[in-house]
Parts: structure tokens; C-alpha cells; sequence
């Protein structure tokens, strides 16, 4: 008689993985749990929550170190098949263990043993039950039913597209709407279409930020419907409660960011991709990947349309469009009537000097911004001011004798910050305090820090100059060049505090602030109806930048912050500081024309043979020594197969050589196809890991976004 023991294969997240690498484990109960079940199995002398991956009735592992699983979680469903081909995907594709993928995206709480209660009933297998509060139903908020705007004929031919190809399986398009076109407005319309057919719908957004204010339109336009809202930023209580609302079919709309898709939903019936080209859907830690690109493998796999939306879309998917491999969706223009886009102005800086210490011109931007902002201010409307560096000032030098505040343990200058940000840690009493002056040197890579000095460590010269201006600076200054106006800060120091962002986004929206300084977070996005001044300063750095998607990325940052100007009947200006005027760049922002930048810069990449025209790799390694780092490359490329149309070249030090005292080098893969790439990664990759061993920090990064 046929033994009911069968063998499971495991997925946990343990570090030092393989590509592909499960664990067996003995199921000696009847029934075993479907491929995508959580389990608990034991791991050494603890437990561990994972994934069941697949079923056998063989092991290589020898009977007696076969352990038994502990239990099945029987809190929530298995997870469904294609989203378990999702993770089988990214995990041959960006060379993880599927654990890896997979586990990651069950928050914290339900990967957590201790939080399950195990019970053994007379047959079945032992069964493990959350312990957690259930989920109370979501008390209906009724305020008036949001109206639903009439659609203009752009709109509506979008709609028209997406409601054509809901149940129909894949279909993929881009929506390229200028800022403000109502390319929400599209989404909304489209879930709505979905619901109805009686599908549900993932909405993905690149940052924390922007959940909150689309989660609410979404709530607004559907009352009766159960919203579940997942990002990092919320508490882990809540995390667990949106992810079991999605894994019982209770959640019809999950809207949340990158690792959102792998949301447990369970017949998406479409996937949409707000600000598709935003850097935040690529992962830059563990497994490198790119959520976006995986939002059309999912949808894909569950046979559903996904729907890419961008003002500025990457060149990636603007490929895609010409080639006819997605659609195009155009939205050409704004979408409130009457409504234009900013005008705008590029100041050259070089002509306008900033005339810091003059008692009429002092001040943090140049004198044409200056002028434009208190004439916003006189008229009682908002500006945004952008800047791309937070603290006080990128830098701390001595003029004297030329003394530059360096990280002792990076490559880098120190950042200088006003006020401090770290509490000191226990036992090291001094670590972390500011001086005197309240001013902190902070190191961005390392995060090392330290008082700053109130005289140069060198010469002694009591006057260190700060160079460059960050976020604090400018709206020092700002407050001292503007006395009436009302100014706050939005970076990623300002907004640290749960809830802090989405309070800062309020008081703008209320009115209650005149003058937003900020970096990235506030060029996302947001919509001010009260904002008609957009001024950039500080971007010039980002033009020379030697990574080469630099300029796309400037372009899509400019056009995203000028977006935020004029979005209602008051017309919007926007005014560019540069000391770089004559850059064809300006030209195309100037006249706001996405496509020509898009066809310079795709023509520059075909040229070069660069993405989307050929497909890259890098292999980084962090060592102790440069020697040791470049060794480990030198050898890596030496072990590497011959794949035709794949080309390794030789190692370099990192764009920051060195980072917490370690060597980082890297090595690029250039290879014509994605298919030639995976066939050199598939043997290689395997040599390189056992070549590093334990004792190097490795990792492969596909489809790189810096190189
Ligand atoms: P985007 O996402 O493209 O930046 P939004 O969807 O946020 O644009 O729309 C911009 C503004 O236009 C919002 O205030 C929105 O309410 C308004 N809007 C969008 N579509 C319409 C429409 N069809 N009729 C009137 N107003 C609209
Ligand atoms: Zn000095
Ligand atoms: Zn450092």
C-alpha cells in the first residue's frame, strides 16, 4: 500500500539563498496542502513561517533528516496559482530564491510563529490560526456619493479601450497624459468598469506619500466597496489586516506601492501602474526588482489588461508604444476647463548671481524667482520650490585652507543638517549631538554622524563655509527674504514621523501654507488647485551625472515638478534655475515636448546600444579591499560561459568606491537580447556564488536603473 506520507517543497526567506532553493519537508497526514499554502515548519532549533512551492513523493534529503511540517496556516487561503507563477517568474529572472520574493510580501505580523495558535484535530494534519484581531467590517462613510465628472473624449476613448479588453485577457497600454489630463479620473472610471464585470483591481503608486489621497478618491467614488490600502508606512497591525482583506477576496481594490504586486488578490481583473516611470517600482536592496515590469508579467500570467499611466513614460514603455506592443492612450491635455500648462522660464543663473550678503537681493534663489515669489505671495496663491538636496548644504569646507568634511568611512562628503536627526545610542553619549549651533554632520551613505566642528580641524579658521544649499537652507533663508509668508519643508527628514507628510500635504491643501519647500517627495503627483508658482533650483548636478538614464530622469523630474503649477483656471508658471541654459533639454522642457526628448534620447540609446535597444546586468561586490573586490570580479569574468551576443566587461570601482569602509566594485553585462542575458546568467551566476563563498557581500542587479 501506497505510504500517505508525501514530501513538501518549502519557501522560506532565510539569507544566502539560491536561485530556486526550496526545502523539503514530510507532510505525514492525509490531504496535503495545495502549492501556495503558508505553513509552519521547524528551522534548526526555531520555527519558521513559509510557502508550500510544490509536492513529491521522493526527497534527496535522507529520511532521517526529513522534519515534519509543524503545521498549515489555515488563516487565509492558499495564495492563487498565478500569482505563485509571478514569483516562479521573478525568481528565475532576477536570480532569487523564490522565498525570497515571496515571503517579503507577507507582513511582518503573519510571518511572525509566535502570533499563531496551533491546534491538532483527530485527522487532517495540525493547523495553525492567526491570533491576531480579525478584521473589523469597515464602517460605512457616506458622505455625499462623489459625482463621477462627465469625461472629455480623450478620457472617454481610454475608458472605451479598457472596458472593451476587461475579461478578455492581457492587453497592455500606456496612458500618456500631460500632468493634470485627468489620467486618474481614466483609472477611476476604468475600475469602476471592473468592479462591475466583477473582477477586482490593483492600483499600484510609486510612493508612500501618494496612497493616502488615492486610496481616498477611490474610497469616495466607491463607498460600498473594501478598499485595502498596503505600504511600508503603515503600522504592522494594519499591513496584516489589508493583506488578509485581500487574501480572503474581501479587499475588491487594493491600492498601495512597489511590493503591493504581490498583493494576494484573487482574480485581478486589472492592474494599473500610476507614474510608471518612477524609480521607486525598481527595488534597490535584497532582489533588484522592478515592480512595474512585473505588474505586466502578473497581469499577464492572470490574463488581465494592465494599464501603464505617465506624463513623462519611460523610455522602456515608449518603446513599447511606437512598436505597437502596447497601445497608446493619449490624454493631451489638461483636463479642468480652462486650464492650461505652465508657462514656463529657465533663469541662467550666471547672469542672475545669487547676490548672497547684498541686504536687497540675499537670498537662497536667484532675483527673477525671487520677485516671482512674492508676487505669488501678493496675490494670495501658493508656490512650490524644489530642490534636489535635503539638510542644510550638501558640504562643509574651509576656504582657508581648502579642508573638506569627509565621511571617514565613505567616499563622500559629509551632508551638513541643521538640528539633530539620530538620538544618541545608549553608551555613546556624544554620538549624534549637534553643537553648539545645533548643526550635525551627516553622512547620506553611511548614515555616520557627528557634530560639526565650529572651526576648520585643519587651520583652525572659525569660519567653515557650507557649500551648496539644501532643503533647510533654502527655507531658512527663504523666511528671512520673505517675513509674511507662510513656509514649511517636505523631505524625508521633515516627514520622518508617521503621518507627518499627509499633514503637511493637508495644510497645503487648506491653504495654510504659502511656500513648500522640498525635494522629490513634492514633485510627485499632488494636486494644489491653489498653486500657481513652481521655482527649481539645485538641479544642475543632476544633468551631468555620468549614469545615463540621468537625463531622462531630469526630464520626467522637471516636467512632474512644473506639472504641479496652475492645475486649475489660474494660469502656472514655473521658472528652472541652470547654470547649463544652452542644453537641448531645456529647449524640449520649454516647450514641454515629452516626445522630442523621448525620440533624442531613445536615438542617443540606439547609438550607444543601451536599453531598451539591448539589455543589461550588473554584478556588484562590497569587499574589504579594492584587491579583493576587483579580484572577485576579474575571476567571475573569467569563469563565465561564452553566450553568444553577451558581452562582459571588465570591473570598476562603484560611482561611491567606497561605502561603511568597504571596496565596491562593479561589472557590467551588455547583451543583445534578455534571453541571451538569462542564458549566461542561468550557469554563471551559480560559479560566482561559490566562488564569493560566505565571506563577500555580492549581488546581480538585472535591468540596472544606474550603471
Ligand atoms: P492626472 O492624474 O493626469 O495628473 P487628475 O486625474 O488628477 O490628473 O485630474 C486633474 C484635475 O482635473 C483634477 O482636479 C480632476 O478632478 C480634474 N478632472 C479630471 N477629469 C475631469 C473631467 N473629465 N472633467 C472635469 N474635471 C476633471
Ligand atoms: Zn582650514
Ligand atoms: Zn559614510
Amino acid at each position: 500500500m501506497k505510504s500517505q506520507s508525501r514530501v513538501l517543497q518549502v519557501v522560506v526567506d532565510v539569507p544566502g539563498l539560491q536561485v530556486g532553493q526550496v526545502f523539503d519537508f514530510r507532510w505525514p497526514w492525509p490531504d496535503p496542502p495545495p502549492a501556495g499554502t503558508a505553513v509552519i515548519v521547524p528551522w534548526a532549533s526555531q520555527r519558521r513561517v513559509g510557502f508550500v512551492w510544490g509536492a513529491s513523493d521522493v526527497s534527496e534529503v535522507p529520511p532521517e533528516r526529513l522534519r515534519d511540517v509543524i503545521a498549515r496556516v489555515d488563516s487565509w487561503p492558499a495564495l492563487p496559482e498565478p500569482l505563485l507563477a509571478l514569483a516562479r517568474f521573478a525568481s528565475t529572472y532576477y536570480h532569487a530564491s523564490p522565498g525570497e520574493i515571496l515571503l517579503p510580501s507577507l507582513p511582518e505580523p503573519l510571518r511572525r510563529v509566535a502570533s499563531f495558535e496551533i491546534e491538532s484535530p483527530e485527522s487532517g494534519g495540525p493547523q495553525a490560526r492567526w491570533a491576531g484581531r480579525p478584521r473589523r467590517a469597515k464602517p460605512m462613510v457616506r458622505s455625499e456619493a462623489a459625482s463621477w465628472p462627465a469625461l472629455n473624449a480623450d478620457q472617454q476613448r481610454a475608458v472605451d479601450w479598457l472596458a472593451a479588453r476587461v475579461g478578455q485577457g492581457f492587453a497592455a497600454a500606456l496612458l500618456f497624459g500631460v500632468t493634470g489630463s485627468g489620467k486618474t479620473e481614466v483609472y477611476l472610471h476604468a475600475v469602476r468598469q471592473t468592479l462591475d464585470a466583477g473582477r477586482d483591481v490593483l492600483l499600484l503608486v510609486p510612493e508612500i506619500a501618494l496612497t493616502e489621497g488615492l486610496a481616498r478618491r477611490v474610497r469616495e467614488r466607491f463607498p460600498d466597496t473594501d478598499v485595502a490600502v498596503m505600504t511600508s508606512g503603515l503600522a504592522d497591525g494594519a499591513r496584516a489586516q489589508a493583506w488578509l482583506a485581500a487574501a480572503h477576496g474581501q479587499a475588491r481594490i487594493v491600492v498601495g506601492t512597489r511590493s503591493a504586486v504581490f498583493a494576494p488578490l484573487r482574480a485581478p481583473g486589472l492592474i494599473i501602474v500610476d507614474e510608471e516611470h518612477d524609480a521607486s517600482y525598481k527595488q534597490q536592496d535584497g532582489v533588484r526588482l522592478q515592480a512595474r515590469d512585473l505588474a505586466v508579467m502578473r497581469a499577464h500570467l492572470a490574463g488581465c489588461p494592465v494599464l501603464l499611466g505617465s506624463a513623462t513614460p519611460s523610455l522602456e514603455s515608449w518603446n513599447n508604444a511606437q512598436s505597437g506592443r502596447y497601445a497608446l492612450l493619449r490624454l493631451p491635455n489638461r483636463a479642468v476647463a480652462g486650464a492650461r500648462l505652465p508657462k514656463l522660464r529657465v533663469i541662467d543663473l550666471r547672469a542672475h548671481r545669487r547676490a548672497r550678503g547684498s541686504a536687497a537681493e540675499a537670498g537662497p534663489v536667484s532675483p527673477p524667482l525671487l520677485d516671482a515669489l512674492r508676487a505669488c505671495l501678493a496675490a494670495g496663491q501658493q508656490s512650490l520650490l524644489f530642490a534636489n538636496r535635503r539638510g542644510w548644504a550638501p558640504a562643509l569646507a574651509c576656504d582657508a585652507c581648502g579642508w573638506v568634511a569627509d565621511c571617514d568611512q565613505c567616499s563622500a562628503h559629509f551632508a551638513l543638517h541643521r538640528a539633530r536627526l539620530f538620538r544618541p545610542q545608549a553608551g555613546k553619549a556624544s554620538a549624534g549631538r549637534s553643537n553648539a549651533l545645533g548643526y550635525t554632520l551627516i553622512c547620506h551613505h553611511c548614515s555616520a554622524h557627528r557634530p560639526a566642528p565650529a572651526a576648520c580641524p585643519a587651520c583652525g579658521n572659525p569660519d567653515l563655509l557650507p557649500k551648496g544649499q539644501g532643503t533647510q537652507k533654502i527655507e531658512a533663508e527663504l523666511a528671512a527674504v520673505l517675513p509674511d509668508a507662510r513656509i514649511a519643508r517636505m523631505d524625508r527628514d521633515s516627514t520622518r514621523r508617521r503621518g507627518s507628510g499627509a499633514a503637511l500635504l493637508a495644510d497645503m491643501d487648506a491653504g495654510a501654507i504659502d511656500v513648500l519647500v522640498g525635494t522629490q517627495m513634492v514633485a510627485k503627483g499632488h494636486d494644489f488647485p491653489r498653486l500657481t508658482l513652481v521655482g527649481v533650483t539645485g538641479t544642475d548636478s543632476l544633468l551631468v551625472a555620468p549614469d545615463f538614464r540621468a537625463e531622462e530622469r531630469l526630464f520626467a523630474l522637471l516636467m512632474q515638478v512644473a506639472g504641479r503649477a496652475g492645475r486649475a483656471t489660474d494660469p502656472g508658471e514655473v521658472l528652472v534655475e541652470t547654470r547649463l541654459p544652452q542644453h537641448p533639454l531645456f529647449a524640449e522642457l520649454l516647450a514641454q515636448d515629452y516626445e522630442a526628448a523621448a525620440a533624442r534620447l531613445l536615438a542617443e540609446r540606439e547609438a550607444l546600444n543601451l536599453p531598451p535597444y539591448a539589455t543589461l546586468a550588473v554584478l556588484r561586490v562590497a569587499a574589504t579591499s579594492d584587491a579583493q573586490a576587483q579580484g572577485f570580479l576579474d575571476q567571475a569574468r573569467e569563469a563565465a560561459p561564452a553566450v553568444t551576443g553577451v558581452r562582459i566587461y571588465h570591473p570598476v570601482p562603484a560611482g561611491v568606491p567606497r561605502v561603511a569602509n568597504q571596496a565596491r566594485w562593479q561589472m557590467l553585462v551588455e547583451a543583445g537580447t534578455r534571453s541571451q542575458l538569462q542564458s549566461l546568467l542561468g550557469p554563471w551566476l551559480p560559479l560566482v556564488a561559490a566562488q564569493a563563498g560566505a565571506r563577500l557581500r555580492w549581488h546581480i542587479d538585472v535591468d540596472p536603473i544606474e550603471v
